[in-house]
């Protein structure tokens, strides 16, 4: 089984071809208006790829979570900012996904222009897979392509079924480089290999950590799920979060691969999230007081291991504290300038995580500062953990 990308076919196969582009601009939208823009910026290659070889594009995404067209969720204030990005193309809105009105603006158009479509997500059968919907999609276009990693383990009309009844099917630019540098890191990662895990949800990162866990150097623990590390070693956490339900799978993980696991030995505690009285704690957590975030000589300890020599592959997925309170940033905050400085000492940096994108941006550190920004959240743990994609092995052809 092949996956075929854009780049794989001669150029004259785009020509005057109409190729529905499932891309995901479920952007922020502030008062009308698109606020951060980085998934669109990030489109451009796919798309100018597209137009320059004479293909009418034809562009679909969701946007929020709305069961029934709602205007607060139009696409339409994307497509205002991607005329503005591409302006060496034609690009149209048409206010529906499928039809006859989409069909007949699809028609009018010329080689290279660009066609944004509504929302997917104003009709629930997007979500829902249904095969009509699947059809009208596919009767669209003549060529699909996927450039929306992020949305590619769901089994959606436009990720999934509609794709199958395409003949051509490719992936795009962005789907390929985050598949190329995910593999990287799962079968052949540079050595030294580490991990940095924070955020609260284990249950979330254990399929990936039990693929990478093995083949990693270091994994450096932050954040909530450190607790539940420290709690099945021994240490008193006071009231920090502990996830027990996956007690457990840290305890057998800690005795299998304790060496290579590294835990905060310092926290910044305080008796609840909103409460500003905060103290640095080292060793035991005292009764009453929980932590939130990693402390100094851990935040050194960590820094020096992630950003210290240059060399090997880093991954990082989740912040190392509640880094929403300023408060409680500090530990967040400098790991993302250690990614940073391993990445300008020659090591290849990954980070994955909407949360950890919002936490290197708050620290400063720009997306040209790493190696690689994995846009799916969940998408990039369940392909970590080999967890199936079907957006991805749909495309895959014989
Ligand atoms: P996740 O989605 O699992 O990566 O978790 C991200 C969330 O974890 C963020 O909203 C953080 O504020 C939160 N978080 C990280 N560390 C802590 C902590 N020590 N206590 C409470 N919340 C935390």
């Amino acid at each position: 089984m092949t996956l075929r990308v854009i780049t794989d076919l001669e150029d004259s196969i785009f020509r005057n071809k109409r190729v529905l582009v499932r891309v995901d601009f479920n952007v922020k939208i502030d008062n009308g208006a698109v606020g951060e823009d980085y998934r669109i910026r990030m489109t451009i290659p796919t798309i100018e790829y597209l137009t320059k070889r004479g293909a009418r594009v034809l562009l679909c995404s969701h946007l929020g979570r709305p069961s029934a067209p709602t205007p607060q969720f139009s696409l339409a204030p994307v497509a205002s900012r991607l005329s503005e990005i591409l302006a060496g193309s034609k690009v149209r809105f048409v206010e529906d996904c499928i039809g006859d009105k989409v069909m007949n603006v699809a028609s009018e158009g010329q080689p290279g222009d660009v066609l944004l479509l509504e929302n997917l997500r104003f009709y629930k059968e997007e979500e829902a897979n249904d095969p009509t919907f699947c059809e009208s999609l596919a009767s669209l276009a003549d060529i699909y392509v996927n450039d929306a990693f992020s949305t590619s383990h769901r089994k959606h009309s436009s990720t999934y079924g509609a794709v199958r009844l395409f003949n051509t099917r490719l992936a795009g630019l962005n789907l390929n480089r985050e598949i190329e540098y995910l593999s990287m890191i799962k079968e052949n990662p540079d050595r030294p290999f580490s991990l940095v895990i924070g955020g609260i949800k284990i249950k979330d990162k254990i399929g990936a950590l039990e693929n990478l866990l093995p083949k990693a150097d270091k994994l450096l623990v932050g954040g909530g799920a450190a607790y539940t590390f420290l709690k099945a070693k021994g240490v008193k956490i006071g009231k920090s979060l502990v996830d027990y339900d996956h007690l457990p799978w840290v305890t057998r993980a800690l005795s299998e691969f304790g060496d290579k696991i590294l835990l905060p030995t310092d926290h910044l505690v305080a008796a609840s999230r909103d409460n500003n009285f905060t103290t640095l704690v080292a060793g035991d957590i005292p009764d009453g007081m929980a932590g939130f975030d990693i402390g100094n000589e851990t935040v050194h300890r960590y820094s020096l291991e992630i950003g210290g020599t240059g060399k090997g592959t880093v991954f990082w997925n989740g912040p190392m504290g509640l880094f929403e309170v300023g408060a409680f940033s500090n530990g967040t905050t400098n790991v993302a300038k250690s990614m940073a400085l391993a990445f300008w000492r020659g090591s290849k940096t990954l980070i994955g995580g909407g949360d950890t994108l919002e936490a290197m941006k708050r620290a400063g550190v720009t997306e040209s500062e790493v190696s690689h920004v994995s846009t799916g959240g969940g998408a990039t743990l369940r392909f970590l953990a080999d967890d199936g994609m079907p957006g991805i092995s749909v495309l895959e052809q014989r």
